[in-house]
């Protein structure tokens, strides 16, 4: 018997989740694919334990980089979810909506209605805010965000060095100004990762016209010029789920790219050398792949104060004990509770820059603690100009596509990127810091002229796991677009894209939070509902940005 349903979407991650629970909640039958498996468990339901499922085959599609020639032909990790939630359940749950300004970029781009004040409203309606500013929130969504404890002093001394250094302190970069220092959100309820499959998926699961199949996609079936199916392996055996009304590819910047272009949409000379058939030739497809890049500025602590005292075999079973009895203490926080938005120069209207605070000094991944008490600001450059790309390897699904980042290849790069190291050291370097610094471990003391810092960024970059961009939403008559306004491939009926990839531009900030906007604007959409009507809440800009950095 052929699986059908209104609706067949493609990825189970953080646009696909919103969309099953939004089109299910309409009364739309709703299938949905997804080659991951279970979430259940402590390495992706406890926050701390955050750097395990990026590293497990189980949950990681496992995809690396092409040697990137400005990074000493490194080839850097691209870790993408495979499992319920996708991203959502391997990412470090910081909650992020990017810069109003942002939106407005993508609206001025040619996503029509795509501007902060068609998107606010999206952004309130799936969250559930704990503690964010009244009015600019969501307190009846989804998606649960939250703040940590804060209970380690590091926490507070970061926020007040950066008040120290002349910044703004804001209470909420969610709400009407991004820019300063402040506490960090998180995707975290009730001592649990709250991804999308605990916010969306499994309430959408518990009705009866959605249901999640576990399958590898292969490629959209088109008859006619229009996509009526997915077809997949699923158990050994080949089939075609069957789609009444429409296709939705929500399976990540990588993946869904990749999809189209099997599909036979995409640059048709690519699709040929790969013996594909072109079915709408779409240069846009797997172009315009962007990043955030960032490096981990490490100091070495003069007490006890951080994390590392738990860094071992017998802290960490301590702390994981405590969570799985009562679902609190370390365990229950991503221990990303500080953060910081700045820009890099007078002259830019909105921040450019960002901090991650961490109480420990330590890779993103988990590799490498450095010795001894230690913390760290993770920050990089938002809004870099360099692009890369997503290329099939060959035409056959299984294999793994090509990832071109083309990192730091616009000059304008390493200058913001050593703006970026300077100005850390000097937060570093103010009063609120002065009982806990001991040295600077990386990049060093030595690490000062504009070659030095070079070199340390060609070595020691890495990515933020934020590619975006891949199948750019544009004007219908735009020819590098690929979906139009309303998330619709164009060149195919039936057939739309809605995840991270259709991203015009980064946003600044991490991705999760637009990602799941995507998902819930584009179910107005495929609904044929008129958008929520805009809200024109202005955001805060710094007065005198044009005359000062700060
Ligand atoms: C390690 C890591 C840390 C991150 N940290 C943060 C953070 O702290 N905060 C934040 O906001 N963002 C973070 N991000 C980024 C953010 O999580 C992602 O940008 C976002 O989840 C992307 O959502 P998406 O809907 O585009 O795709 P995904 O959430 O990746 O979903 C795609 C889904 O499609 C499925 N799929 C793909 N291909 C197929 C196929 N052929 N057949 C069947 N199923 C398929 C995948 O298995 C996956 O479940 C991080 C990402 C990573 C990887």
């Amino acid at each position: 018997m052929t699986m059908e349903a209104d609706f067949v979407i493609v990825g189970a991650g953080s646009a696909g989740c919103a969309m099953a629970y939004r089109l299910a909640e309409a009364g739309a039958s709703v299938l949905v694919i997804e080659h991951g498996g279970s979430d259940a468990g402590p390495f992706i339901q406890m926050p701390a334990a955050l750097s395990y499922p990026m590293n497990m085959r189980r949950y990681d599609w496992g995809y690396r980089s092409e040697p990137e020639p400005n990074l000493n032909n490194r080839r850097l990790a691209v870790p993408r979810g495979k499992v319920i939630g996708g991203s959502s359940s391997i990412n470090g749950m910081v909650y992020v909506r990017g810069h109003a300004r942002d939106y407005d970029h993508w609206r001025d781009q040619g996503a029509d209605g795509w501007g902060y004040a068609d998107v606010l409203p999206y952004f309130r309606r799936m969250e559930h805010s704990h503690g964010g500013q009244a009015g600019w929130r969501g307190t009846d969504g989804p998606l649960h965000v939250t703040r940590g404890p804060r209970k380690n002093p590091l926490f507070h001394a970061f926020v007040e060095a950066g008040r120290q250094a002349g910044y703004g302190v804001t209470e909420d970069y969610n709400g009407e100004r991004q820019e300063g220092f402040g506490p960090m959100e998180q995707t975290v309820f009730r001592g649990r990762r709250w991804s999308a499959a605990n916010a969306y998926l499994k309430p959408a699961l518990k009705r009866a016209n959605c249901t999640l199949i576990r399958a590898f996609a292969r490629r959209v079936v088109i008859e006619n010029g229009r996509a009526v199916g997915v077809e997949v392996t699923r158990g050994g055996t080949r089939e075609v789920i069957r789609a009444r009304r429409e296709v939705v590819l929500a399976a990540s910047s990588i993946n869904s790219p990749k999809l189209l272009m099997l599909s036979g949409i995409g640059p048709a000379a690519h699709l040929r050398d790969h013996g594909i058939d072109v079915v709408a030739d779409r240069r846009g497809v797997g172009a315009n792949l962007q990043d955030h890049l960032e490096l981990y500025i490490q100091m070495g602590a003069s007490q006890p104060v951080s994390l590392f005292k738990y860094w071992n075999l017998w802290g960490k079973a301590l702390v994981g004990a405590q969570w799985l009895f009562t679902g609190t203490g370390l365990g229950a926080s991503n221990q990303f509770e500080s953060a910081g938005f700045i820009r890099s120069r007078a002259g830019i209207d909105y921040p450019d820059i960002q901090f991650h605070f961490l109480p420990i000094a330590v890779r993103y991944d988990g590799k490498v603690a450095a010795e001894g008490h230690g913390f760290q600001a993770h920050v990089g450059p938002m809004r870099s100009a360099s692009r890369g790309a997503v290329t099939l390897r060959s035409g056959d699904p299984a294999a793994d596509p090509v990832i071109r980042f083309n990192y730091m290849s616009d000059p304008q790069d390493w200058w913001e990127f050593r703006q970026c190291i300077r100005l850390t050291r000097e937060i570093f370097g103010q009063e609120a810091f002065k009982p806990f610094v001991k040295h600077e471990i990386q990049p060093g003391a030595a690490v000062q002229s504009d070659a030095e810092l070079d070199d340390f960024i060609r070595e020691h970059a890495e990515s933020a796991y934020h590619p975006c961009g891949t199948c750019r939403m544009g004007r219908a008559d735009d020819a590098d677009a690929v979906v139009d306004p309303q998330a619709r491939v164009i060149g195919v009926e039936g057939l739309r894209v809605a995840d991270s990839s259709i991203f015009p531009r980064i946003t600044n900030g991490n991705l999760n939070a637009p990602s799941i906007m995507v998902g819930e604007k584009v179910s107005d959409h495929l609904l044929g509902r008129d958008p929520l009507p805009s809200d024109n809440h202005l955001p805060w800009i710094h007065p005198d940005w044009q005359a000062t950095q700060r």
